[in-house]
């Protein structure tokens, strides 16, 4: 291994030197769907967080280079404690995550003592530690159908009340949202729809009712690859963060893909934090294996327990990324 360093310029061919600094450092690099299209053809799979963090868990690599967002390297780490993760960018966050601190939290869920806390991935190893177990968006609704009122739900509302509404009951739910998701225009979906009338709206649960109700499919960004994917349909307006458009566009080249449209004129369909990462950002993590994510044992043990849970409660569900590599 070479010595690392940061201070070298940049290489012209990021590309090329990504995939001989993968190989010096023994990592294996792991994208998620909304990253950059460039970061996503670099990687060795694609996939949505926890399929990656598991992934992480099969490499025999020793080091993870982990593009996505905080607390996604955070359960890499969690799952994978003897391997070093780095991420491009250690500020690269997320409004649900960051809307959800574990203090509070702690604080709020003294009001409910007896519930059992169920709390969406999106959240920081410190409250997945005050959690007793934790759901995806693909597995929501599969595990609190195996757990019995009550219930407290943590951190995203728009995902509670969809799997509230599918299952016909009630939960307690601390009011986060992703503003990306919660961005969608619902007036301007539906002229979007006039235009494409052949077209099906698909959308992810952490979408408004308003969207939702518009869709014709509803599911995690996984679901949403393989519905377009494995539908009859050939045109779709996808609600969901645009990144996915990509490995929808290689897995299904023959079919027309719309991004559904923000309330303004903006790129608000495009996740701020995701796209904090960078190619550049990507080649000096794996070049000075920094900066890495670090989660006290404590909290990591605690915050272990809610997801072997989830992987007990959902050994049956397939959760395949989409690999760059068998
Ligand atoms: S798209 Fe939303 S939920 Fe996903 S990382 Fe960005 S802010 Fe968080």
């Amino acid at each position: 291994m070479t010595s690392l360093s940061s201070s070298a310029p940049i290489p012209v061919d990021l590309e090329g030197a990504i995939q001989r600094l993968k190989k010096e450092r023994n990592a294996v690099v792991l994208a998620h769907y909304y990253q950059e299209s460039e970061i996503q053809d670099v990687a060795d799979f694609v996939g949505d967080s926890l399929e990656l963090a598991r992934r992480g868990t099969a490499a025999k690599e020793t080091v993870i280079a982990f593009c996505g967002v905080h607390f996604m390297a955070e359960t890499a780490k969690i799952l994978n404690p003897e391997k070093t993760v780095v991420v491009p960018d250690l500020e690269a966050g997320c409004s649900l995550a960051d809307g959800c601190p574990a203090p509070l939290f702690a604080e709020w869920l003294e009001r409910y003592p007896g519930h059992t806390v169920v709390s969406y991935v999106n959240c920081s190893a410190a409250v997945k530690a005050l959690s007793d177990v934790i759901v995806t968006s693909s597995s929501a609704e599969v595990i609190l159908k195996q757990i019995p009122d009550p219930v407290v739900f943590a951190p995203d509302r728009n995902l509670a009340a969809w799997v509230e509404k599918r299952l016909g009951r009630k939960f307690v739910v601390w009011p986060g949202t992703c503003v990306v998701h919660e961005t969608f225009s619902e007036r301007k979906l539906v002229e979007l729809m006039a235009l494409h009338p052949d077209a099906e709206v698909i959308a992810h649960p952490e979408c408004e009712e308003r969207i939702l109700k518009l869709a014709g499919y509803v599911g995690s960004t996984s679901a949403l690859l393989k519905y377009v994917t494995a539908s009859a349909g050939r045109s779709f307006i996808v609600a969901t963060e645009e990144g996915i458009l990509h490995q929808m566009r290689r897995a299904a080249p023959d079919k027309e893909l719309v991004a559904a449209p923000p309330d303004e004129s903006c790129s608000c369909n495009t996740c701020p934090h995701m796209k904090r990462n960078t190619m550049e950002k990507l080649y000096r993590a794996l070049e000075g294996l920094s900066p890495a994510i670090e989660v006290p044992e404590k909290i990591r043990l605690r915050a272990k327990k809610p997801i072997d849970r989830m992987l007990e409660m959902t050994a049956g569900l397939a959760l395949e990324p989409t690999g760059n590599r068998s």
